[in-house]
């Protein structure tokens, strides 16, 4: 396959373009279940949890899910469960104290030389762990017209060399909005990359399209996309080829999962991540220790159990195959490593 040709947007068959697949996405547990030959008693799917924070989920992201297993890796991300309506010490409604790191609406401004955009409150997928699930994008989600106290915010902090864009999923946004303030940012002199915090094109791989890759190649900033997969069986075909695609022109590819209880917590499952990760040109970067936010106790893991993994990794692959292991804090001005002695910083 040639650089400048781009997978899903073949004119020679109709695929649902990625509006269309968010517009179709699962919104209801029994639904997703009875795609999958699952008898919902065998689970504790929960209508309170879902009326709380409803289920969100693609059909090319279900499509990747074993029918049949109510312990898929990959349906355990996204059912409302019972659990999640329990309250756990140490779990809160905003683990990482974004709360007091939000400066002006739409910033969220943690660190020293990068800030973070709420680009679009929506995702297209709804992962239990979020620790954004209890957001208040509703003071966060600006129109158009109202972008520029954040990007005054920019201007006027010479120390800011990287934006991040993220959300919700920053690639829910459309196109032209993001060709128009990927423009904004770009004129700012002391800006010199954008990172773009997405899941989108691994949910939706036909998300990256032409008009998508229009803006991330036309831009002055050196771009880098995170990408956030957790368990390789969330890669296929339809993800290697957009993850290859975007290779060739020219993205950095990095990749964050998160470790999650019956998910990924297990050696093998974590080094084949790793190697599938490689493959498509995504270096894995970051393995996170679960955010202690309310409604995800159930997935959390202790810390002997990470270093346990982290040990297993380090002796089962090459260095640059191992993701560092972090967590991180409110208040703190970097992510800190899950390692040896346990206070060090990245
Ligand atoms: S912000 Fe990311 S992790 Fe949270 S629900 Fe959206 S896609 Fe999932």
């Amino acid at each position: 396959m040639t650089a400048d040709i781009i997978p899903h947007t073949s004119p020679d068959a109709h695929q649902p373009c990625w509006q269309e697949q968010l517009a179709v996405a699962i919104r209801d547990p029994a639904e997703l279940l009875k795609r999958l030959n699952i008898d919902p008693t065998q689970l504790d799917s929960s209508d309170v949890a879902q009326q709380a924070w409803s289920i969100r989920a693609p059909l090319p992201y279900v499509q990747r899910m074993r029918k049949g297993d109510i312990n898929d890796p990959l349906l355990r991300q996204v059912l409302p469960l019972g659990a999640e309506m329990l309250s756990v010490a140490g779990f809160s409604h905003d683990p990482l104290g974004e709360e007091d790191a939000n400066p002006v609406a739409g910033v969220v401004h943690k660190y020293h030389g990068r800030a973070l955009l709420i680009i679009s409150p929506a995702c297209a997928i709804h992962c239990r762990y979020c620790f954004r699930r209890h957001f208040p994008y509703e003071d966060n989600t600006l129109g158009k017209g109202e972008w520029q106290t954040a990007l005054d915010y920019l201007a006027n902090d010479k120390s800011i060399s990287e934006v991040i864009y993220s959300g919700g999923d920053p690639l829910a946004a459309n196109d032209n909005f993001l060709l128009w303030i990927t423009e904004k940012i770009a004129a700012i002199p002391h800006i010199k990359r954008l990172r773009i915090h997405t899941r989108l094109p691994l949910v939706i791989p036909s998300r990256i399209n032409k008009s998508c890759i229009h803006w991330l190649t036309a831009t002055r900033l050196k771009i880098i996309m995170v990408w956030h997969i957790n368990h390789p069986n969330e890669i296929d075909l339809s993800v290697e080829e957009t993850a290859l695609s975007l290779k060739r022109h020219g993205i950095e590819l990095l990749n964050q999962a998160v470790l999650l209880k019956h998910v990924n917590d297990s050696t093998q499952i974590l080094a084949q991540l790793s190697e599938k990760l490689f493959e498509i040109g995504i270096l894995p970067y970051y393995i996170h220790r679960l955010d202690q936010v309310a409604g995800a106790a159930h997935y959390d893991i202790d810390d002997e159990k990470i270093l346990q993994l982290q040990q297993e990794l380090l002796a089962l692959l090459p260095g640059y195959l191992v993701p560092r292991f972090v967590y991180e804090q409110a208040g703190a001005h970097s992510k800190s490593a899950l390692s040896l002695p346990p206070t060090n910083t990245l």
